[in-house]
């Protein structure tokens, strides 16, 4: 089934698909448009052509339709009012960071804040009916139009007007007529202006009709109705009907203010700003022409330099004027477009890194940061993000509370890109041909260099128009999930008794059995899930070593005697593991709050494990912790411990506690259920939880913090134990740096020995040296020194490696022994601090065919150092300690044989 299929049959039927009140009351006429034969309704006898084919195809540029003026604050203004007239409730935009959907990243159209998606099936959640809503909407597909086109943005505001079918709301005709009079009579738009066109949604297995409406080609929103399921040939109505009108609020503002661009009249006073800090002629009148033919040569070609090509011919813009009007114009329309998006991202829990979504909050601040530097624009992003800050909580007063945090990883992260520029210009200098755009993502994706940055080097000429597109797809799919197929089919749910009395002792009757499965129709054993391992203990005779929980259903793997289908068995959980994992878990959650208020925002849960005796968090923070931020965390984490604070645990309709607490909690992720269990430690934090829980904060004991790591960009692993566990972990801390004092003690020791030892020996010389030269024939070893005469009488050889000896020792020795036996070779080895030195004495006769000198090279070069002397005296030495009596040897070899 194709949308061209439904429209076909839709449009055979307009009678009851499209035709609504408003249409027959106004006497709206139904024309096909005289180039592509779309239908469409207009009040313009004139109008033969559908709006992307008519001659006033944004002429609404410089002229508006309109004598109101509204800006984007403005707009939602007397949006929200209209509806808030007409009986819907406003309520707050959702966070961009689809908290509530895994296989989003970031909300990329109002409805998609009320679907929930539970197994395959979306269900749709309204705090309201109708409402009404500003919806901040993430889009990275666009990425090189935006501040090019006139209208593109990497975020936007969608206008969300959403109905149910029933008592409080209403369907198609309601519909319409309330868009027709927000245009006519809010914003003062002649109904002569506007054409809605017939076309069709289908999606997720349902599908149904729509109208979009236009003025002047400027499509201002859609109108679906979402009806129907099945295919075409057999479809029936939708138990749940769903009006989703969605509406760009830019273009609202733009329609009103014809600005040349829609950038002019939404980001508030930066604009102007930051074009006279850039000194541009912005007033100058060759910009209405310009936007004007961007605009209509959008609708005719795919490609952006295409269009920017045919702009410029068709206006005659000199290569002068593009260069110091339009190019820097385009600049500053995306830095501000990608810093209004990233203020939205980062507040509400975004990180740029290189995974996931905050990906494209990466590419962004890369963009707006080459994109300066290629334009030489000096900005302050601390001031832009103040003023866009200032104009947006007007309609967004919950920005105002991050306001710092943007600052603070906007700052970080512009630093980092600065200092990966030297090694970006590294690898450019070495590609000889122009990359493809294959290429330019494994540049990006593997070495970091941006097309940007390409651009700006002239090593390309152009953006491909692909690239940003490819690259988001990438990174745009999410991890599927495996699902073991069990024989589970028939089996009633198991009843939790964790959640209850939690017994530690019970008995239940065995369901079904297969392989080493049992299924028992209750259990009090935890099953491994949100980070939460299992728990241990008997059932009958047999060791639990694994348990999982499929759809409501737990399924224990257990070794031993298999009991048998219907019998009654008996459990025991093990309760001291389960005490440990509990612990951990509470522990996790204080943890995580700690780091919020100790780091930021920013911090959420990435993953967490809980084992008995040991957990970890993995939180949301774009560096490694320093020794003070473990410090700091911590000690908020034992404050919470010490505060006494109950742990509060309640079950509430999932979009209440959305409602009521926000999307905060969901920190381990999507819950896949309409009830969600909320586990609360005061005010510090509430996050929807299905693991177990001590009763008070001050159950835990105590938290320490074994070890911190930076996993992946943006993700810090926090390594902790809690209770017993912490307790421990102090206790062998403080054994092992008593162990350590005593160790370090006892060195100390040692070394005032051996300088007593080292005094002693001075003192002694004389007397040594006497011993040693009583040595007549053959070794003689006196104080750790050997004497050893070569049997041919000729050389005798004299050495120490003792480390009791120091230099002054050796040549005090050396000397003495040499003067009387000019025959002998001395040498001394010893070690100090890294080194191992080398002194060598030669009396007078030797010297002259073994020169000293000659003796400590060899010695030091066995040592891995040098050395060097005269005849009579030398001395060197080196590092590796290890190859002392080789270098003895070697000596020795040189003198006796
Ligand atoms: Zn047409
Ligand atoms: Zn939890």
């Amino acid at each position: 089934m194709n949308k061209k299929e439904i429209l076909d049959k839709f449009s055979a039927d307009p009678q009851r698909y499209y035709n609504v009140n408003l249409f027959e009351d106004q006497g709206f006429e139904r024309k096909s448009c005289k180039t592509c034969n779309r239908y469409f309704w207009t009040l313009d006898a004139n109008r033969d052509k559908c709006p992307d084919h008519s001659d006033d195809t944004y002429s609404f540029i410089g002229e508006p339709p309109t004598s109101k003026r509204f800006d984007y604050t403005q707009s939602w203004k007397e949006v929200e009012s209209f509806f808030v007239k007409n009986n819907h409730t406003s309520i707050n935009r959702y966070p961009v960071v689809c908290r509530w959907r895994d296989d989003l990243y970031f909300t990329i159209a109002s409805i998609v804040d009320f679907q929930r998606v539970m197994g395959s099936k979306v269900t749709f959640e309204f705090p309201a009916n109708p409402l009404v809503v500003p919806q901040t909407c993430l889009r990275f597909k666009d990425l090189e139009n935006v501040g090019v086109t006139g209208r593109h943005f990497s975020s936007f505001c969608m206008i969300g007007q959403h109905s149910i079918p029933n008592e409080s709301g209403y369907w198609k005709d309601e519909c319409v007529n309330l868009d027709f009079n927000l245009l006519t009579q809010q914003f003062g738009i002649d109904k002569k202006e506007i054409t809605f066109v017939e076309d069709v949604w289908e999606g997720g297995g349902s599908f149904g009709s729509s109208l979009e409406y236009f003025v002047r080609g400027l499509e201002l929103g859609n109108a679906v109705f979402t009806e129907f399921q099945g295919d075409l040939s057999d479809y029936k109505t939708l138990d749940q009907r769903i009006i989703d009108m969605g509406a760009g609020l830019e273009r609202f503002a733009w329609i009103t203010m014809g600005t040349p661009t829609a950038y002019d009249c939404c980001f508030g006073p930066i604009t102007e700003k930051l074009i006279q800090d850039a000194g541009i002629d912005a007033n100058s009148s060759v910009l209405v022409p310009y936007f004007t033919e961007i605009a209509k040569n959008l609708e005719l070609y795919d490609d952006l330099s295409q269009v920017r090509k045919n702009a410029i011919k068709s206006t005659g813009l000199s290569d002068e004027q593009i260069n110091r009007i339009i190019t820097p114009l385009e600049g500053i329309y995306l830095i501000i477009d990608h810093i209004r998006t990233l203020i939205f991202a980062i507040s509400d829990g975004a990180l740029p890194s290189n995974v996931g979504g905050g990906y494209n909050l990466r590419i962004m601040l890369r963009r707006i940061v080459s994109t300066m530097d290629r334009l030489k624009l000096k900005f302050d992003l601390d001031e832009i993000i103040d003023i866009q800050i200032d104009y947006l909580k007007n309609t967004y007063p919950e920005l105002e509370d991050t306001r710092d945090d943007v600052k603070e990883i906007i700052s970080i992260e512009a630093g980092r890109y600065d200092s990966s520029k030297q090694r970006m210009q590294k690898i450019v200098s070495k590609l000889d041909k122009e990359p493809s755009v294959t290429d330019l993502i494994r540049l990006y994706e593997s070495d970091g260099v941006t097309p940007e940055y390409l651009k700006e080097m002239k090593v390309i000429s152009e953006i491909p128009s692909t690239f940003y597109a490819k690259l988001s797809d990438l990174h745009q799919s999410k991890k599927q999930k495996e699902q073991l197929t069990l024989p589970l089919e028939g089996i009633p749910d198991t009843e939790l008794l964790f959640y209850g009395d939690d017994p530690r002792e019970f008995s239940a009757k065995v369901l079904k059995v297969f392989d080493n499965f049992v299924v028992l129709d209750k259990t009090g054993f935890y099953a491994r899930g949100g980070g939460q391992e299992p728990d241990h203990g008997k059932i009958a005779e047999c060791d639990i070593v694994d348990i999982t929980k499929h759809g409501n259903i737990v399924v224990h793997e257990i070794k031993g005697e298999i009991p048998k289908e219907g019998e009654t068995v008996s459990c025991v959980v093990d309760s001291t593991r389960r005490d440990g994992i509990t612990k951990n878990h509470t522990s996790t959650h204080i943890i995580n709050t700690s780091a919020r208020s100790v780091l930021g925002s920013w911090v959420w849960q990435h993953s967490a494990f809980k084992e008995a005796d040991h957990a970890r968090l993995d939180i949301t923070h774009h560096s490694a912790l320093t020794d003070e931020d473990v410090l700091k965390i911590e000690q908020a984490a034992n404050g919470i411990i010490e505060s006494a604070i109950p742990v509060k645990i309640e079950n509430f309709d999932r979009g209440t506690a959305e409602q009521k607490y926000g999307f905060r909690i969901y920190q381990g992720g999507v819950v896949p259920v309409k009830s969600v269990r909320i586990v609360s430690i005061g005010d510090l934090d509430i996050e929807a939880c299905g693991g177990t829980h001590v009763a008070n904060t001050s159950d835990v004991e105590q938290i320490k913090i074994t070890r911190t790591k930076r996993i992946q960009d943006g993700v810090v692993r926090i390594e902790f134990v809690s209770g017993d566990g912490a307790k421990e972990f102090v206790k062998k801390k403080q054994v092992d740096s008593e162990n350590k004092e005593k160790e370090e003690k006892l060195r100390e020791q040692e070394k005032e020995r051996r300088l007593e030892q080292r005094q002693l020996a001075k003192e002694r010389i004389p007397v040594i040296a006497k011993s040693l030269l009583e040595c007549k024939q053959g070794s003689v070893t006196v104080d750790d020194i050997t004497m050893e005469l070569a049997e041919s009488g000729k050389a005798n050889f004299c050495y120490s490696t003792s480390d009791n000896y120091d230099d002054v020792f050796h040549i005090g020795l050396g000397e003495t022994l040499c003067k009387t036996d000019p025959k002998l070779v001395y040498c001394g080895l010893f070690e100090q601090g890294e080194k191992v030195r080398v002194i060598v004495y030669a009396g007078e006769d030797i010297s002259k065919e073994k020169s000293a000198g000659e003796i400590v090279k060899s010695i030091s070069q066995i040592l891995g150092g040098a050395g060097g002397g005269s005849p009579k005296f030398a001395q060197g030495g080196g590092t590796d300690k290890s190859k002392k009596e080789d270098a003895i040897k070697n000596a020795k070899s040189m003198i006796i044989q």
